[in-house]
């Protein structure tokens, strides 16, 4: 078994019920163990579209990481997301932002996810599951990389 973060991401249609779809498909495949506060952030990278509704949640699966992909995907396909635009509005992203200890620097699959360090509603999420936690890359803790971190965009908690 082997824990695992996903951060979710919803920025068109219902943004809420989005999320809690894609919690319900998930828990379906892979034991959901806990999940952040929901938090609203300004687009990250293309900023003239509608806010997101982000969430993390914290998994324990026997599945490889290819095959969480997988099934991340089609989550992401059966809620319909479409993907013309890149950063583009979405009905829902999934991503795998760590999967135990795991290094994995793959064409398809790239773990730790590359935006951790980044993107503060990424951090802010992690915070509420696993301060503690260490980077196995960067070496520092969910709780140093959330102090360091330089993103300035809003991250409102809008449901705990
Ligand atoms: P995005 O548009 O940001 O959702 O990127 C989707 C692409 O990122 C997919 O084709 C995945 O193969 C790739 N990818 C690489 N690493 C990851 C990861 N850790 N979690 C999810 N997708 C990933």
């Amino acid at each position: 078994m082997t824990e695992a973060y996903i951060g979710l991401g919803s920025n068109q249609g219902n943004r809420h019920q989005n999320l809690q779809h894609a919690i319900r498909a998930l828990d379906e495949r892979v034991q959901v163990l806990d999940r952040s506060a929901i938090y609203r952030t300004k687009a990250w990278g293309l900023e003239d579209q509608p806010d997101f509704f982000n969430q993390v949640l914290q998994v324990q699966t026997e599945m490889t990481p290819e095959g969480l992909l997988e099934v991340t995907q089609e989550i992401e396909h059966k809620l319909g997301r479409r993907r013309e635009i890149r950063w583009g509005p979405r009905t829902i992203d999934l991503d795998i932002l760590m999967y135990g200890e795991l290094i994995q620097h793959g064409e398809s699959l790239r773990i730790p996810h590359a935006g951790i360090p980044d993107r503060n509603f990424v951090l802010t999420g992690m915070m509420d599951l696993a301060p503690n936690l260490r980077h196995p890359v960067l070496g520092k803790t969910i709780r140093e990389l959330y102090l360091q971190c330089l993103d300035t965009l809003d991250v409102l908690l809008i449901e705990s």
